[in-house]
């Protein structure tokens, strides 16, 4: 009932021609329906309009960060504001490599969740199924007590860190593993294997 949800993050990685064949690959993999798997990639925001541009409408885009507040005389920040102007539906916020403060949530209606070990990420060490499971479910119930159990429910709680298309089956196995957040291997081909592991 919960849609796997593939995130690829690619960080402060690419070039535009890089770009160009990051969403080349992208275009042409054959991968299952949009009813099956959502599948969104963050691109510097330097290449957001442009991979927007290029990616076929089955994907989405997403910011890799944004300001707190309103726009105003905040030199080098982007607003919640502008990403919605440029029809981008998607920010990654707080990640552990921005150490970044999460406001109090009051509407979980679009939110996806993801749990990082700091020591997965970029490592190479990827936490075992079962730890994944054992986290991600200490998170729904989390949520369940303290948000509700219908969000609980419909959250989708995704894992990253050295995600690949080798490990990605095994934790997908796993009942409270939604989906992927994937740094490294989101610029590869096998991003299209981490894909492929919502069925
Ligand atoms: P890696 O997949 O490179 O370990 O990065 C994970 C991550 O931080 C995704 O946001």
């Amino acid at each position: 009932s919960r849609k796997f949800f593939v995130g690829g993050n690619w960080k402060c990685n690419g070039t535009g021609e890089d770009v160009k064949k990051i969403v080349t690959v992208l275009n042409e993999a054959e991968v299952p329906s949009e009813d099956v798997v959502e599948v969104v990639v963050s691109p510097p925001f330097v290449f957001l309009q442009q991979v927007k541009g290029l990616l076929r409408p089955d994907f989405s885009v997403a910011a890799q960060n944004c300001w707190v507040r309103k726009g105003g005389a905040f030199t080098g920040e982007i607003s919640a504001e502008m990403l919605v102007n440029l029809q981008v539906p998607w920010v990654i916020l707080g990640h552990s490599e921005r150490r970044a403060l999460l406001e109090k949530l009051s509407d979980w209606t679009n939110v996806v969740l993801a749990y990082e070990p700091v020591w997965a990420i970029g490592t190479g060490k990827v936490a075992t199924p079962a730890q994944a499971q054992e986290v991600h479910d200490g998170l729904r119930k989390w949520l369940q007590s303290n948000v509700s159990p219908a969000v609980a429910e419909s959250t989708r709680i995704i894992y990253g860190g050295s995600v690949n298309g080798g490990n990605c089956k095994v934790l997908a196995a796993q009942p409270d593993v939604d989906g992927f957040l994937v740094g490294g291997a989101s610029l590869k081909p096998e991003f299209v294997d981490i894909i492929k592991s919502a069925t």
